[in-house]
Parts: structure tokens; sequence; C-alpha cells
């Protein structure tokens, strides 16, 4: 157990029993605290969802943002301030329904934070509908006769869209997770971190024994992960009975705030703009 109890709040976390959620929480904490950062080192976005709700039991600053809306608010917040440590979660209806676009344009544009998923395979919050993640065949009250499509694979998107930072974590897993996620922090660049997050209570075919004896780490099978057509492979390998953990991508590219000139050199906050009027920046827009 490692001492991270400066990140509780005076709330205790209102998930199920058992949820994976659990364990992205405790990996957040300890991973900020093995980085030696304070309350107000970070900044978190946060989704609508049962990962949503982790903004109630962290103590960092932090921003509920709307629904799929995480990372615009993460990508305005860093921009504006890109000294800050911006950390974006949400859950994968969240963020690969609603939000997806913005998930691809993040990516493309490689933008320095770290995006976690919880990807438990079905919306929780609303009590059990299918997601963009849930398997082809997924019965729901929303797909009572199984899913038709097939599902969404971030991190095969990720990778091939810009991403320089591709991983996949596992709550049960949880100094695994706290390793990937403090490699993500320090990575320069959009860091993608998709977590397999058990929701015990409206998937439990995806739980703990369903991936317990599947996952196995990349690391322990010698991927390079800068080996673009490898990491494609595996993260396109979604049928195959074991599932992979750990970095599948990593490459080292400008991020978008050292593109700029405008950024490169300080953060928007700290422009001096006192002798910018408002109102006649508004009516030059209007004329323009
Ligand atoms: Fe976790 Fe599922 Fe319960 Fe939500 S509904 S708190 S995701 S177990």
């Amino acid at each position: 157990m490692k001492d991270n109890q400066k990140f509780n709040t005076y709330q205790t976390p209102s998930w199920c029993p058992g949820c994976g959620n659990f364990g992205i929480w405790y990996a957040l904490k300890s991973a900020y605290t093995e980085l030696g950062f304070d309350n107000n080192d970070v900044c978190m976005v946060f989704g609508i969802g049962c990962s949503g709700n982790l903004s109630n039991f962290i103590k960092v600053y932090g921003f509920h943002s709307i629904h799929g809306r995480t990372l615009p608010v993460a990508s305005g917040i860093k921009l504006a301030n890109h000294k800050l440590n911006v950390v974006a979660t949400s859950g994968d209806g969240d963020g690969l329904g609603i939000g997806l676009g913005h998930f691809i344009h993040t990516c493309r544009r490689n933008i320095d934070i770290t995006y976690i998923i919880h990807d438990n395979r079905v919306y929780g919050l609303t009590t059990g509908q299918t997601s963009p993640t849930s398997p082809q065949g997924f019965q729901s009250k929303s797909t009572p006769f199984g899913v038709i499509e097939q599902p969404i694979n971030p991190l095969a998107l990720a990778i091939i869209q810009g991403a320089t930072f591709v991983a996949r974590g596992y709550s049960g897993e949880i100094d695994h997770l706290t390793s990937l996620i403090i490699q993500a922090i320090k990575h320069k660049g959009f860091a993608v971190i998709d977590v397999l997050q058990p929701c015990v209570t409206f998937n439990p075919n995806f739980s703990y024994p369903f991936y317990n004896p599947r996952v196995f780490k990349l690391e322990d099978a010698g991927h390079n992960p800068e080996d673009f057509n490898n990491a494609l492979k595996y993260a396109l390998d979604v049928n195959n009975d074991k599932i992979p953990i750990g970095i599948f991508y990593k490459i080292s590219k400008p991020t978008y705030e050292e593109s700029s000139e405008e950024l490169r050199d300080k953060p928007l906050s700290e422009y001096d703009i006192s002798d910018i009027s408002i109102s006649e920046l508004i009516e030059e827009i209007r004329e323009s």
C-alpha cells in the first residue's frame, strides 16, 4: 500500500463494490505520489458517467465537463497553461461514442495531455446499455437481440491518427497501471491509456474471472513500442484469447504547443493582456 492519502477528498467513492474504477482511482493517486506531485500540480478533466464521479474522490484541480467533451476542455487548459500536468478521463461511451470526433482530432494534434479511458464496454451509470466498445452479439437492454456493428478499436485508431503514446492497462493490475500512468504523464505528447475496467454490475461477463487468465504484458513478450507495424498488429488482434497490456506504441514527435510560435516560449496564461480592450476586440471580430 502506498501513502497516497493526500489525494483523497472527504468523500468515499460511491461506485459498486468491486468496480474497476477503484483500481484506476488507486493507480492515479499512486502515480501522482510517485511523481512527487502536490495537489495543485495536476488538473484533471472528467466526463459524464461512473468514471466522471471520480471528480469527487480525488483532490487535484478538476473540471467536470459535459458529455463527450473532456478532450476539448483538457486541450484548452493545456494551451492556456502548458506548464500544468493535464489528465483527462472518460468512459468508453463518453469518450468513444459522444466524444469520438474529439478523440481523433486530439490524437492528430499531439497535445501534451494524458487521456485515460475507463473501458468497461457498457454504459454503466445509465444501468447497462450497449456502448461503442461492446463486442458484436452483446445483448443488453438497448440491443436485446445482440449488437450488429463491430466495436470501436481505440488503440488502433490512436496509433493510426498520430497519438505518440498508446497503451492498454487493466484495473486488476494496479502496480502495472500505476507505472503506465507515470510513463504517460512523463511522455511529451498525447498519451492514451485504454483501461480494461470491469463493470461488475452491468457487464459481469467482462470482469476479473474473464480478464485475469487472459492478460499478458507486452514488455514480457519482447515487444518494441517503436515498431509501428507490430503495435498495430497487437492492437488489431482482438479475437485472440490472449489480451496484451502495456505500451503498444511510443514515439517522439513535436507537440502542438512546441509547434506553435505563440505558445512555444510561454503559455497563454503568462501573456500580458492588460492593454487589450475586450470590447474593441469583440467589435473588431464583429466587423471582420
Ligand atoms: Fe462501476 Fe458498473 Fe457500478 Fe458503474 S455501474 S460503479 S461502472 S460497477
